[in-house]
């Protein structure tokens, strides 16, 4: 058989769409075919124009992921709009920083429930479709401290280590039902999570001269990883935390 990249004919749902990773991602799916739906609490204008430029449909569906209250919803509105879900990219998440001996209830529970309960839960809902079809990818969206521990951000370490656990327990279970889950660890992006680190100008030294490539991340840099893992040259492929990360993890 050969390989095959093209998503025509294939319905995605991506969460957290209208900025940075999440839009990228969307776009990079729509111009690989697929009908693309984006869940997000903000107005996603830019990646609905986007999507709509590459000739591909786009639905939006409002959503604050704060909590899994609309996780049932949004499968039903991306069904409706795309027909069915066959890749779910879950990549909406938060990042609270402070000193670990100031860390509040608040930002740690914050963080652990958008970056790793609703993206269980969501993924479980879009699942149960994906397993009556017998096919289904889900690309979780991890980070380098799904690998270390970071500085003063320990919910967020705590939840991106959680995501490579769900993805790898999701990934053994669903495997049998033709079901791939596997997650990508972006390095350092530019994008309004990291705009507080990029700003400190100690901070984004340290980080450059650590990549060996040299430069910070783009979004777009991400999106090959996203169009792979949700294509048919990726069946074989499960469980897997894929970093991109300019080689950072490799120093
Ligand atoms: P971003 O520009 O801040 O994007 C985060 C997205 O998540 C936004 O669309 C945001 O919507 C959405 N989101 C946050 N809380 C939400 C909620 N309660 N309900 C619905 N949507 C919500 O940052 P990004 O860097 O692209 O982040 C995307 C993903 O990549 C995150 O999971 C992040 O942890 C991960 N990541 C980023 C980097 C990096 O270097 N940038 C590295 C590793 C991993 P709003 O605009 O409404 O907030």
């Amino acid at each position: 058989m050969a390989i095959s990249f093209d998503l025509t004919g294939k319905g995605a749902l991506v969460t957290g769409a209208n900025t940075g990773i999440g839009q990228a991602i969307a776009v990079a799916l729509a111009e690989a075919g697929a009908d693309v739906a984006v869940a997000g609490r903000s107005e996603p204008t830019e990646t609905l124009g986007a999507i709509a430029a590459t000739g591909r449909k786009a639905v939006n569906i409002k959503a604050d992921l704060s909590s899994i209250e609309p996780v049932g919803r949004v499968i039903d509105e991306a069904v409706a709009g795309l027909g069915k879900v066959d890749i779910l990219v879950n990549n909406a998440g938060i990042i609270r920083r402070d000193d670990l001996l100031e860390f509040s209830e608040e930002d740690w529970d914050a963080v652990i429930d958008t970056n790793l309960k609703t993206l269980f839960f969501l993924s479980q809902a879009a699942a149960r479709g994906m397993v009556e079809r017998e096919g289904g990818k889900i690309v979780n969206i991890a980070s380098l401290l799904t690998f270390q521990g970071g500085i003063r951000v320990p919910s967020y370490a705590a939840a991106k280590s959680g995501v490579s656990g769900v993805t790898k327990a999701m990934a053994n279970e669903l495997a049998p039902k033709g079901v791939q889950v596997n997650a990508i660890a972006p390095g350092y992006i530019t994008t309004n999570n990291t705009a507080a680190l990029a700003a400190d100008e100690t901070r984004n030294r340290q980080i450059l001269e650590r990549i060996p490539t040299g430069r910070w991340g783009r979004p777009e840099d991400i999106a090959g990883a996203a169009v792979f893992l949700a294509s048919q040259a990726s069946d074989y492929v499960t469980g897997q935390i894929l970093a991109v990360d300019g080689g950072w993890l490799a120093r």
